[in-house]
């Protein structure tokens, strides 16, 4: 078995993973990536397309932390862990100029500072934003920045699978497949980080590319640690729903943000009878469930979406600020300066996951975790803007507080050492892991599954089926193994998806009540009285509660 030994080992390839190691690096400390698929192109980051959010008070003089700290909370209905959001908020800004020193170009106005626009469930602009390829700019400035960096060792095509741990049972590296040889490969750090990003591919239709399969929450739970709110997935609005092959393509928020209207099929801006005073722009949980409502009830388009109407826009507008989308459909032959789009809701990010606290630091010793493997920062529901920033201040303070622990620990003398039995254990479990079972047919079970029961609207009778289906899936691919013939990571990475879906499921069957984007159809009202907590998944898949951290704002106490 390859080993190779490092300080900061950090797991992921996306805007988290790589903020993170340009930090640790910052600290003269040897640094190394591995990244399941190609780095910075593999993740959501690079993908995102409407914006980063930050105070800088350019559109809105008016605007401030406090506003920007209010709209996250109750944008998440009060369950964000408000410490963190107090830190997102006011490093936002202070990560943006960092991209910018990076390389990063947003798009600014004619006075030379930098342009805000408009995203939903905000009360100022405050989305910066590079056109609509944002995360592109940014995946690309971090990526420049980490291959100017020497002390970062970048291992791509590997996939990690199990966290290793000492024998003092600190988390000392991890166990990874190399995808191209095939083989294994153990990376020791005194300090590592999680950046695995979400599981959006858990559902069929989604706005998540292929490697987002939840392989850091699988890591997490087999080593031991709880995962907090997993029944919060957020299903995005607006996701494209013709030509079939471009079903659940992400249809930016900066579409509504730039003024797009939703229409339903009898040509009525319905948005007027969910959310009169914020209409397109209320929060993605009420656009996405009322656009479900509105396809359920029949009021819905001939391919089973409604309208997203940019006409009455000038074209210069839709030309310069939303080029992507225009491209995007203008290769199925839609002209959006001339004709509405077909959209509805689609899988597209995590609010759940791994615990932290303000230095980043998960429940498990000398493991930190940053980007949206993590649970905590955005509640129910997360605002559009909010993750990019979310990657950058947290994947900064991830590398810096992994990098102040591998210090001490090098100063010490220690080094990280694992015993060669342990690892050899670690290792024959994942071959044990294939066998008979066709991955491709076990992912379309499951993602049936997922959307059938788990999707936008939830009931004790579906949820209890889709836990059954699952548990099912999960007892045949331990009996039989999963055949790595159409890929040794498609294989490997399935065994993981069904564990995150059995997750989300019984946390969603756990929490009675309805909050942010969890619906239950049973229980339609939001409970603080009970339910202002977190739930806690834990690794033997029971359940628990965790107090939410109102300090500053306690929905129990308002008017
Ligand atoms: C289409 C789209 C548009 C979006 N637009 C916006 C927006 O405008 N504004 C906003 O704030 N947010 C947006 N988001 C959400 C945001 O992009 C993501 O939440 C955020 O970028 C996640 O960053 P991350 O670094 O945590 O994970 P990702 O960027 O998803 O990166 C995860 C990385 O982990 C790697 N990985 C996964 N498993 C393993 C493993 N087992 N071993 C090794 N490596 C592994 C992957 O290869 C990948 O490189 C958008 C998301 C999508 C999908």
């Amino acid at each position: 078995m390859e080993r190779v030994t490092c300080d900061v080992l950090v797991i992921g390839g996306g805007g988290a993973a790589l903020r993170a190691a340009i930090e640790a690096a910052r600290h003269d400390l040897s640094v190394v990536i591995v990244s399941k698929g190609p780095l910075g192109r593999s993740g959501c980051t690079v993908m995102a397309e409407g914006g980063y959010n930050a105070v800088l008070r350019t559109e809105s003089p008016d605007d401030s932390f406090e506003l920007h700290f209010r709209d996250t909370v109750e944008g998440g209905s009060y369950l964000n862990d408000q410490r963190l959001v107090e830190i997102l908020v006011r490093e936002a800004p202070d990560r943006l100029l960092d991209l910018e020193n990076y390389g990063a170009v947003f798009t600014r106005n004619e006075d030379g500072t930098l342009a805000q626009r408009p995203f939903g469930g905000q009360s100022r602009p405050r989305t910066c934003y590079a056109g609509d390829r944002t995360g592109h700019e940014i995946a690309m400035a971090l990526l420049d920045e980490v291959r100017r960096l020497d002390r970062v060792r970048t291992l791509e095509n590997v996939m990690a699978y199990r966290l290793i741990k000492d024998d003092d049972g600190r988390i000392a590296g991890a166990l990874c497949l190399d995808l191209e040889r095939e083989d294994t490969l153990v990376v020791l750090a005194h300090a590592t980080i999680l950046a695995t990003g979400g599981a959006g591919q858990i559902y069929p239709v989604t706005t998540n590319p292929a490697y987002k399969t939840g392989d850091g929450y699988v890591m997490a739970l087999k080593a031991g640690c709880p995962l907090i709110d997993m029944e919060m997935v957020q299903f995005h609005p607006t996701g494209m729903v013709y030509p079939e092959s471009a079903r659940g393509i992400l249809v930016t928020e900066a579409v509504r943000g730039e003024g797009g209207r939703l229409y339903n099929a009898e040509g009525e801006r319905f948005m007027k009878r969910y959310d009169p005073d914020r209409m397109e722009l209320a929060t993605r949980d009420v656009v996405a469930r009322a656009i479900y409502r509105e396809i359920k009830e029949g009021r819905g388009t001939e391919h089973g979406g409604v309208y997203l109407d940019l006409t009455h826009l000038p074209d210069e507008v839709i030309e310069t600020k939303l080029e992507t989308t225009l491209r995007q459909f203008l290769r199925y032959g839609i002209d959006i300066r001339e004709e509405p789009m077909e959209v509805a809701p689609t899988a597209h990010h995590f609010m759940g996951g791994v615990p932290i606290n303000e230095r980043a630091e998960t429940p498990l010793p000398r493991l930190f975790a940053c980007g949206e493997v993590t649970g905590g920062v955005h509640g129910a529901n997360r605002l559009g803007g909010n993750a990019l920033a979310d990657t950058q201040v947290f994947g900064c303070r991830a590398g810096l507080y992994a990098a102040k622990l591998a210090r001490r620990l090098r100063a010490r003398g220690e080094r990280p050492r694992v015993s060669r039995l342990r690892l050899l254990d670690l290792e024959s479990k994942l071959w044990e892991r294939l066998g008979e079972e066709d991955p491709l047919e076990v992912r379309r079970e499951l993602r049936k599954t997922m959307w059938d029961h788990v999707g936008l609207e939830r009931s004790e009778r579906g949820l209890k089926k889709a836990i059954k289906r699952l548990e099912e899936l999960k007892r045949r691919v331990e009996e039989r193994g999963v055949d790595d013939g159409p890929g040794l990571r498609l294989a490997l990475e399935t065994v993981n998806m069904i564990e995150v879906g059995l997750a989300v499921a019984r946390s969603a069957l756990f929490r009675r009540e309805s909050r942010g984007a969890h619906y239950r159809t049973d229980y339609p009202e939001r409970d603080d009285e009970n339910w202002l907590k977190h739930t806690v998944y834990r690794p033997d898949g029971s359940l628990g509660t965790k107090p939410v951290d109102v300090s500053r704002i306690d929905p129990r106490s308002q008017d």
